[in-house]
């Protein structure tokens, strides 16, 4: 016998049992997403390695362990499978030259792949919805971000998600905080970790995201960026809590909160759930107004975020949110050859007519295919035999409530049908 081929681990099939609520989802946002004048657009799954190491940072997790980087071996090139959005959204940007006339506001969807172990939460291909508004300094921007996270939320469902907040400053403070970073460190250099310890001269910044439990102390009493920060970086951080205030959305504010990519500066912000154990972080994001600039372009501010699919589906399932599946309006099931040709044809006038429908196919005694009627979930069969046919009429069998069964044409039908929706 051969050896059966299965999914790759920490890349998931999505079945038909949940698919429906990945529909519902992406309808959510969706209309979220032009509720606020976001428009779509859509990069490819493989960029050159090279566009992911400038954007993210040689010296960060995802570029030293998590990306799915390989050789394309018809010509040489080193290509990685995205493991975010950004870069890629970036580059396209600037390759097709959108900032010219105006600012923009654009998202994206889909998988992104990181080389991570499984676990809850956890993927190898995981999925994202990522927002990005390039051309703009903020900190308004800053704020329409996490103003339609909440909203996001409370049409998800999904309540008791804490915002977290930091501000990065600017790249002179980012220095100057790098400097007493390293000399704090250096007093604790039995306690850091293999990577804190490598990390320590090429980017001690990344010590602070760390997710090691024996260093969370002197990470936590580590000099914090918010006391080295500009006089500007200041102002902008405060006229983004002045916003966030206003709108009423509860914020704490995270001294240590520095995201595991190096391209952030000034806001950073996170949305964290106690409700999925250790991972937690359902939406995160912030400013990166060197990036442009950095992948080639001329510089520009912008800012983004992106949220993590999976795990706003496990926290809506704890929240129990309401999630619409649709079901068909109707099941047809008919017998004999004639019946057959009225069952095709009036299948396809109850689609002209806007209701979903399934033909029975395969055949089967009229209780076998009642059956399968049942099981499909519609609120309706139509049953065609010989003497429908011959009456030019349909017979019309309530499913989910203990109404008669009628015989009727099948304009008839279709009004009762449609009556009942
Ligand atoms: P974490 O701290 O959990 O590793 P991250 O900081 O690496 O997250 P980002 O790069 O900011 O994550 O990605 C944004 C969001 O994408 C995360 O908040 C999370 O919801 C989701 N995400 C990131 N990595 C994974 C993964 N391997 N599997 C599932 N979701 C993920
Ligand atoms: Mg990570």
């Amino acid at each position: 016998m051969t050896r059966s081929v299965k999914a790759i681990r920490g890349m998931n099939d999505i079945l038909p049992e949940e698919t429906y609520k990945w529909e519902f989802f992406e309808q959510t946002v969706h209309e979220w997403l032009a509720a606020y004048g976001y428009r779509n657009i859509r990069t490819p799954i493989v960029e050159q390695t090279d566009l992911f190491v400038r954007s993210i940072g040689a010296v960060t997790d995802i570029v030293e362990k998590e990306m799915y980087t390989f050789v394309d071996h018809l010509n040489g090139d080193s290509l990685t499978l995205r493991p975010e959005g950004t870069a890629s959204c970036v580059r396209a940007v600037l390759e097709h030259n959108l900032l010219y006339a105006s600012p923009q506001r654009l998202y994206y969807s889909g998988p992104m792949f990181r080389h991570e172990r499984p676990q809850k939460g956890r993927y190898r291909q995981f999925h994202q919805v990522g927002v990005e508004a390039l051309g703009y300094a903020g900190p308004d921007i800053d704020a329409e971000h996490i103003v339609m996270c909440a909203r996001l939320w409370s049409k998800l469902g999904i309540s008791g998600v804490r915002l977290e907040i930091g501000t990065l400053g600017s790249i002179e403070s980012r220095a100057l905080h790098r400097t007493r970073l390293i000399k704090y460190f250096e007093q604790y250099l039995d306690k850091l970790d293999a990577d804190a310890r490598r990390r320590l001269y090429s980017n001690p910044l990344r010590i602070l995201d760390s997710k090691n439990p024996e260093m969370r102390e002197i990470i936590a009493a580590a000099p914090r960026l918010i006391d080295d920060l500009d006089e500007d970086s200041l102002l902008h951080f405060e006229t983004l809590q002045h916003i966030l205030r206003k709108q009423n959305i509860n914020f704490e504010i995270n001294p240590q909160l520095v995201r595991g990519l190096d391209y952030y500066n000034r806001t950073v912000f996170e949305w964290v759930t106690d409700k999925l154990g250790a991972q937690g972080t359902v939406c995160a994001g912030g400013r990166y107004d060197g990036l442009i600039a950095q992948i080639g372009g001329k510089s520009a501010p912008a800012c983004g975020f992106a949220m993590g699919v999976e795990r706003l589906l496990a926290l809506m399932l704890e929240y129990g949110s309401e999630i619409t599946q649709s079901v068909p309006h109707v099941y047809i099931v008919y017998q004999g050859k004639a019946a057959g040709d009225l069952a095709w044809k009036a299948a396809e006038y109850l689609r002209d007519e806007g209701l979903k429908t399934i033909l029975h196919c395969g055949g089967g005694s009229f209780k076998a295919q009642m059956k399968k009627a049942d099981a499909s979930g519609a609120r309706f069969a139509l049953i065609i035999g010989d003497d429908e046919v011959q009456a030019e009429e349909v017979s019309l069998k309530p499913l989910r409530d203990a109404a008669e069964q009628t015989r009727v044409e099948l304009r008839t039908a279709v009004d009762l049908i449609k009556k009942q929706y």
